[in-house]
């Protein structure tokens, strides 16, 4: 092990958004992945020989021989990243922050605890210090919704400059996003599914704490009213949404990919690893962006927007792309991992 870096463990290791983990970690310039964990099933067993591997890069030997650990909080790595299933990660995540481990999940169970940040590094930056207020030993952040934060990053500049009254949202979302194994191919193939269980509800809610203001060590959620119909469709990774917005104040369609495309936020100043460059790319082709050609821009850390017009019911309407198990997972919390070294809370 490389001893400058920081050991850091998986949990839920073994999944998909586990996996990606591992792939975004495997060459980390901060981070040494030290321990991976997962349920009872996996515990004991290789890598290898616990997961079926579905990234595109090929399994590195250094994890492929690691024997996985149960998720219980007696690992050496303090730093845990949770890609756990949301059925079992709320109290795993409590029990390792209660025992001093500092954990960053993507799993819903803590997104709404009062003093647990909901964090998009472009966009709330400030939340960090939420972890000053909480009782664990340890911490919890959590990264919001897959579909969210794709959505928060392209509204973030039109916040600012603008003002946001109302949300529509019409979601395309991968399979990957469902997990591993995920859908049966029967149900998925030459179909979509318009119905993703409890998928709405987040997309309608977390924007409002992630958009909310820090005032006394509490979130002011933000006024912003939301709708949401999310629908599961054939692609395999990166979800496409429509949106349209009703802008508190006028402006012009030049004006807001002006805004787009200049916009730059903390995790770019301060040159975190994972940062994209630009963290949004804004397509003047009426074709794009598309999940299989534009996914990966920026490594799959970037929100692509299209399609930007006038609408006659709100005010704009455009499409956005962005990859859910990177951005929308293991990238997003990984760079917000990269937040908390470069301000101070873990190292
Ligand atoms: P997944 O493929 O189903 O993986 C779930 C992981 O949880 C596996 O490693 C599994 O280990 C582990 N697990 C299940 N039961 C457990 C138990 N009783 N004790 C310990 N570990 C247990 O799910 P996923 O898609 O990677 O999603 C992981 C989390 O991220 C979920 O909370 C999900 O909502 C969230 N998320 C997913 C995406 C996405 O695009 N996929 C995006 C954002 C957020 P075994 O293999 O040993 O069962």
């Amino acid at each position: 092990m490389n001893t400058q870096k920081i050991p850091v463990a998986i949990l839920g290791a073994t999944g998909s958004v586990g996996q990606r983990f591992l792939e975004l970690l495997s060459n980390h310039p901060w981070f040494e992945v030290v321990e991976l964990a997962a349920s009872e099933k996996s515990a004991g067993k290789k890598y290898s020989e616990a997961t079926n591997w579905i990234m595109q890069t090929p399994l590195p030997d250094k994890f492929a021989n690691m024997i996985v650990k149960r998720c219980e909080p007696n690992l050496n790595a303090r730093i845990v990243f949770s890609g756990l299933d949301a059925s079992v990660a709320g109290e795993i995540e409590t029990a390792f922050a209660e025992a001093g481990y500092y954990v960053i999940s993507n799993a819903r169970n803590h997104r709404f605890d009062e003093d647990v940040p909901l964090m998009i590094p472009e966009v709330n930056s400030d939340h960090l210090d939420l972890l000053k207020t909480q009782k664990y030993k340890g911490g919890i952040v959590t990264n919001p919704n897959c579909s969210t934060i794709g959505l928060a990053l392209a509204l973030k500049p039109l916040y600012d400059y603008f003002g946001i009254e109302a949300v529509n949202v019409v979601t395309m979302q991968a399979v990957s996003g469902a997990g591993y194994p995920g859908l049966p191919s029967l149900d998925i193939i030459d179909n979509v599914i318009p119905f993703i269980s409890g998928e709405e509800k987040k997309m309608e809610t977390e924007p409002l704490k992630i958009f909310g203001k820090l005032d006394s060590n509490k979130i002011e959620f933000a006024d912003i009213k939301i709708s949401a119909q999310c629908n599961r469709v054939g692609v395999l990774d990166g979800h496409t949404e429509c949106v349209q917005v009703k802008l508190k104040t006028k402006t012009t369609v030049e004006e807001i990919i002006k805004v787009w495309k200049e916009f730059k936020s903390v995790p770019q100043e301060l040159k975190l690893p994972s940062a994209p460059q630009n963290p949004i790319i804004y397509f003047s082709e009426e074709k794009y962006p598309q999940p299989k050609i534009h996914r990966n821009i920026e490594k799959g850390m970037a929100t692509s927007i299209g399609r930007l017009r006038e609408c006659p019911i709100f005010d704009f309407k455009f499409v956005i792309l962005s990859h859910n198990t990177i951005r929308g997972a293991a990238g997003g919390t990984i760079l917000i991992a990269e937040l908390m070294k470069a301000k101070g809370y873990i190292q």
